[in-house]
């Protein structure tokens, strides 16, 4: 044992330690089954225990990476054997809910879905959802400011974050737990902390804003023969519904023929259609709701906007829909990638993508799919080959951005994948101060070294 882990061993306890070995037995994510790599694992069960590990590591020059439930899509958690690993597993609850003001404290180590169903048995929403909802942490999404399937209605984990309590590297506490939605006293600290992806601080609990739990939920696949047909659906549906649109999903044909068919999921609809989209209504009133719905899907089918429509008439049938979207394994193995632009270009973007693509390689393709009315389209780039092309596939997706004012991360953040790109959306003087703002929270270069900005 190194004398760094005889010191965490002695300050927080041995069952607070996870050992190198025992972590060569787990995943190093989601994505990459391989070994995890570290001196061991702390899992802290207070943010004073966390605060005088953190103290340790620095007076050891220590390298920690923070993780959560390992879902990051960039590399942003990945651990090297040099590094201490900080888990949050055990600060895991829901502190309090307080229902006149609609807000709840949430342990950092808190799995979204879990959170997302104890506040529903209470009659509240949380409305950040997305298909890693039973791993991810709520730690997790702050630090990576995660969007997902709801933002359309309710925005990204940076507008429903009240306040926030971190531990810097040095181990300071900055207890920032703010609960009213106006608070201008000076710089907002806690967006300080929301997407910087573990390289500020340490993440231990949220305020967040909760909504009352809707009570009528009306859900329909579309498919239309142009993406005219999609943009005047999108637009119907904001101005018809009465801001009840929760949820509006779109997958080209490329996604939807890769995920549905023999080797996939069973196809709601015909798989011949260029656009399908994945819309959802939720509201307070189920008859007037429901015939909302009805009647506007009616309209656009009598308007030549939509070519064809399924609804589910159950819970089972609806959640079948949702996996047509949300389980996408059948396209994989893929290069995965997830950019953001204007609605208006994304058809130039998207033609601009499958030509360069088969220009490189006849059989390469880009499957596209994506929550669009964020502005943000995932890409999974076949075939895989071992991930050998990466980066040559990288300079096509990010190349084909150029001009069109898009952002090559929407909502998956930078991490190490995407790091040298950054310059690519994001200005030398933002680089500069971004590097600024990390020496003078982290001089030492403790947290999540050589993430984001190196
Ligand atoms: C099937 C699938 C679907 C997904 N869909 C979406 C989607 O729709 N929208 C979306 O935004 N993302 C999506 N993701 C990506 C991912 O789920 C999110 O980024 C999620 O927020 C990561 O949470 P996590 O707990 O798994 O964090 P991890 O992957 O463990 O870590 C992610 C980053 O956050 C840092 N971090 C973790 N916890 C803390 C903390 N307490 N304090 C400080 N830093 C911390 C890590 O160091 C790392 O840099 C998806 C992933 C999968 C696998």
């Amino acid at each position: 044992m190194t004398d760094i882990v005889k010191q965490l061993v002695h300050t927080v306890g041995v069952d607070a330690i996870v050992s190198a070995e025992r972590l060569h037995q787990r995943a190093t994510s989601y994505w990459d089954p391989s070994p995890t790599k570290a001196k061991c694992m702390v899992c802290p069960d207070s943010t004073d225990a966390l605060s005088q590990v953190m103290q340790i590591c620095s007076e050891y020059r220590q390298t920690v990476v923070v993780q959560g439930g390992l879902t990051g899509t960039v590399e942003g958690a990945v651990s090297t054997s040099d590094d201490v690993i900080i888990s949050l597993e055990r600060m895991n609850k829901i502190e309090s809910v307080d229902a006149v003001d609609g807000i709840a404290v949430i342990q950092a180590g808190a799995v979204m879905q879990t959170v997302q169903e104890q506040l529903a048995e209470q009659g509240f929403l949380f409305p950040v959802d997305f298909g890693a909802r039973g791993s991810a942490t709520i730690g997790g999404a702050a630090a990576t400011n995660a969007g997902g399937l709801n933002v359309l209605r309710y925005g990204m984990m940076r507008n429903l974050v009240l306040g926030l309590e971190a531990v810097l590297a040095d181990g300071t506490v900055i207890s920032s737990m703010n609960q009213m939605l106006k608070n201008n006293t000076g710089y907002d600290l806690k967006q300080l902390f929301i997407g910087s992806e573990g390289t500020l601080g340490i993440v231990t609990r949220v305020v967040v804003r909760l909504y009352p739990m809707c009570t009528s939920r009306q859900t329909a696949m579309l498919a239309t023969h142009s993406f005219d047909g999609v943009t005047k659906s999108l637009q119907a549906m904001r101005v018809e519904l009465g801001g009840t649109l929760s949820a509006f999903e779109v997958m080209w044909n490329s996604y939807y023929r890769a995920v549905t068919g023999p080797k996939g999921h069973p196809a709601p609809l015909d798989r011949e259609y260029p656009y399908y989209v994945l819309a959802e209504s939720e509201g307070y009133n189920s008859a007037e709701d429901d015939a909302r719905f009805q009647n506007l899907l009616e309209e656009l089918v009598n308007d030549g906007d939509i070519a064809d429509a399924v609804i589910p008439k159950s819970e089972k049938e609806r959640g079948a829909l949702w996996t047509v979207r949300e389980d996408f394994e059948p396209a994989l193995p893929a290069y995965l990638y997830d950019v953001s632009l204007p609605i208006r270009a994304m058809t130039t973007y998207v033609d601009r993508l499958s030509g360069k693509l088969s220009k490189w390689r006849s059989e390469a393709a880009g499957l596209v799919f994506g929550h669009i009315a964020d502005g943000n389209l995932h890409i999974f780039v076949t075939p895989y080959d071992d991930g050998e092309h990466h980066q040559a596939v990288d300079e096509i997706v990010y190349g084909c951005l150029d001009g069109l004012s898009g952002s090559i991360s929407a909502e998956h953040g930078i991490g190490i994948e995407k790091r040298q790109w950054l310059g690519k959306t994001r200005s030398e003087a933002e680089i500069a101060l971004m590097r600024t703002l990390k020496k003078t929270l982290d001089p030492r270069n403790l947290l999540n070294p050589g993430k984001v900005v190196d």
